[in-house]
């Protein structure tokens, strides 16, 4: 167990202003509130907050770090609280070890519909403060170096499935490699033993059949560099077990054929001695096809750089290479948590390098990894599909890739998307439909008597904005059908002598097998049952007299709220459409159908589609043209037959231009040598308006036929 004076010494080693008494208090007070407790190893509890201190002084965390570290585990494990350690720590190691309390209660094993929510809490804890993300891979790291002490196998395994799946690659993610790679290793010795022995006996005997290999290649290497004038820093070492078995099932090679399992690692003064060492292996040795890589001009996406060479080298033995200068080394070896150790730290502001960490984490979790450099971690990898956005006070919003504003106002809550009515991303006003970026700030305007609409159903990608979208067109739906439904029933009852009443309709909601009678009128009105279902329901056969056809329909007045409607005869926000089949335009005679599920249908009297309405009088709905009508578009189809000559279909759209028409479809039906024949939808306020333009082509020499189209 590592002593207070050492744990103090160390911090000073590197941070000679660091808070000694800080550290004291801190390791007095973790001390004191474990208490007689025990780790499965046999040793004190308090022996583990140390140990994770400790392996944070190696990687020179400054003292919040390192004083975090020895509390860690008190409220979770302890009576402490939160704020008590607020009150003798101060508030950045208090929400510190809030931080790391709060990711040990995510359940990273939990079944696989809730990962993605607890990877969203994870990135939450983590962006508050990446170093709650270091402190938590130290606790991990110390963990599995005591995992052989716990008893329970299902226990060890469950910790080192996690450690693989999840810290390992998050390890590596923000480039702290050293942590990385000794987490897997502890995590394979432990899931998959027999392949780890064999593997490492496998390795070990290699090495020895050479005699001391690495120190003969390392010395060989070393002259050959300062034979050429480059001093140069070189270590060796054995690939891990791990990595040589990962390597050997992707190649599907056994441990004897797999030669490389040597590296060397050559630090030199400058980028420029990079490439010059680079020169001189290369020129002194065979360089194995397709293993040269440059990470100095281009970093991987967690910072990384080196330049990487594969050679057969001295004693015939094929090694891998990496060159870099020393700062290149410390990146490599901490990663992000080389912002926040002693020699780096201190220039920026605490919130400016909080706010890069947080855009340059979410960068990593962002870029799409080269198979050959990262491993193939599936669970990571499934965030790659995420896009992470911000509320304007900050808080994380973690969507699915190809979400827009209108999914982030929903995930913000239901009441903000329901009134959601414009919006702003990094202070620039954006269309509802716009997709979200990463590490956009995203504020939405809402107002209390927007409603939501039912076109966004078509764009929105998130569950909750879809299924909050779909309750209110329902809603809104069964409002409007139910008026209808009783406006019909009032007008059948009537033509039966009968009126309308509650009583009547309860009547009909008994036989029929309705729970309210408000079920009875939206059903009616939207024509899943008919009116003469409803008036045999409830009036005695002999009473009841069949409504032949609809010659005396009375036509039912008008009760706009909505000024936008251009159409009498319609119950006031009733759901309707224009039909395609024949494309009324204001000024001809109309109907209106009532269709099942889609409300009124307006089809124009001479429509052919009506024929199949003739037995069903109860589906016939009055309606005509409002006088504001006129000032609203509708689409006018035309089929034009054109000779095939230079400029003549530019004759046809500046006729249609000219005429103050608006081309908003174009299709081409057949073409010869000689016509072309086409179809074109033109918006247009009137039917004399589309005459005019007709009447104008058919003035165009051209153009050899011009008519309205149906269909
Ligand atoms: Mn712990």
């Amino acid at each position: 167990m590592i002593r207070q004076y050492e744990l103090v010494e160390r911090v000073k080693a590197y941070d000679p202003s660091t808070d000694e008494d800080a550290v004291n208090r801190a390791y007095v007070f973790a001390m004191r509130a474990h208490g007689s407790q025990i780790r499965a190893s046999g040793d004190p509890y308090f022996s583990h907050p140390l140990e994770v201190a400790g392996i944070l002084t190696d990687m020179r965390l400054d003292h919040g770090t390192i004083i975090t570290a020895l509390l860690h585990d008190t409220v979770e494990d302890t009576k402490a609280t939160v704020r008590d350690i607020e009150n003798l720590f101060g508030k950045e190691v208090g929400q510190l070890v809030d931080g790391v309390t709060k990711l040990n209660r995510i359940d990273l094993q939990s079944d696989s519909a809730k990962q993605a929510e607890n990877f969203r809490k994870l990135v939450i804890a983590m962006s508050e403060d990446i170093r709650v993300l270091l402190i938590k891979l130290a606790d991990r790291l110390h963990n599995m170096r005591t995992l052989g002490y716990i008893k329970e196998e299902e226990k060890r395994r469950r910790i080192a499935v996690e450690t693989m799946d999840i810290y390992a690659p998050l390890a590596e993610r923000i480039g702290i490699q050293e942590f990385k790679d000794e987490l897997e290793h502890l995590a394979f010795k432990e899931l998959n033993p027999d392949a780890f022995d064999t593997v490492l006996t496998r390795l070990e005997f290699l090495i020895a059949q050479g005699g001391n290999i690495i120190s003969e290649i390392e010395t060989e290497l070393s002259d050959t560099c300062a034979a050429a004038g480059l001093q140069v820093s070189i270590t060796g070492r054995k690939k891990t077990p791990y990595s040589v078995w990962q390597k050997m099932q992707r190649k599907s090679v056994n441990v004897e054929q797999l030669s490389d399992i040597v590296a060397f690692r050559l630090v030199v003064p400058t980028v420029m001695d990079c490439y010059k060492a680079l020169g001189i292996i290369h020129s002194a040795y065979p360089v194995i096809p397709g293993r040269f890589k440059d990470f100095i001009s281009t970093p991987k996406p967690n910072g990384y750089q080196s330049l990487h060479t594969g050679i057969i080298g001295p004693k015939r033995q094929r090694v891998e290479i990496q060159m870099r200068t020393l700062e290149m080394h410390d990146v490599a070896e901490l990663g992000v948590a080389a912002h926040w150790n002693y020699k780096q730290g201190g220039t920026a502001t605490r919130e400016g390098r909080q706010y890069r960490w947080m855009r340059e984490l979410l960068e990593i979790l962002e870029q799409a990894s080269n198979p050959e450099e990262f491993l193939e971690h599936t669970k990571l990898e499934m965030y790659q599909d995420q896009v992470f956005s911000f509320t304007p006070k900050g808080d994380l919003i973690a969507l699915p890739r190809g979400a827009t504003l209108v999914d982030f106002a929903y995930a913000v809550h239901s009441e903000v998307g329901d009134g959601c009515v414009a919006a702003r991303i990094n202070g620039k006003s954006r269309p509802l439909t716009t997709q979200l970026q990463n590490g956009d700030q995203v504020s939405i305007d809402i107002s209390e008597t927007a409603k939501p609409s039912p076109l966004w159903e078509q764009f929105v990608v998130t569950g909750k904005a879809k299924a909050a979208i779909r309750k209110f067109v329902r809603n809104e739906r069964y409002e409007q059908f139910c008026d209808l439904g009783k406006a019909i029933l009032q007008k059948q009852l009537r033509r039966t002598g009968a009126r309308y009443s509650q009583k009547l309709l309860l009547q009909a909601a008994t036989v029929l097998n309705f729970e309210t009678i408000e079920d009875v009128l939206a059903a009616t009105g939207e024509g899943v049952i008919s009116s003469s279902d409803v008036l045999h329901a409830i009036l005695p056969d002999g009473n009841y007299i069949s409504p032949s056809t609809n010659d005396n329909v009375v036509p039912i007045t008008r009760k706009r709220k909505n000024d936008t409607i251009p159409l009498k005869g319609l119950i006031a926000g009733m759901a309707f459409h224009y039909a395609r089949c024949c494309h009324p335009l204001p000024g001809e005679r109309i109907v209106g159908i009532v269709t099942t599920g889609k409300g009124v249908t307006v089809h124009t009297i001479d429509c052919e589609t009506l024929e199949g309405f003739h037995s069903m009088p109860e589906r016939w709905l009055d309606v005509s043209w409002d006088v504001d009508a006129e000032h609203s578009h509708h689409i006018g189809r035309l089929g034009i037959v054109l000779e095939n000559e230079p400029g003549s279909l530019g004759s046809v759209t500046s006729t249609i231009g000219k005429n103050l028409g608006n081309i908003i479809n174009f299709k081409i039906i057949s073409r010869s040598v000689d016509f072309f024949e086409m179809q074109i939808d033109v918006e247009v306020n009137h039917v004399k308006h589309l005459k005019n333009i007709i009447a104008a082509l058919r003035a165009t020499p051209v153009i050899s036929s011009v008519e309205r189209a149906r269909g």
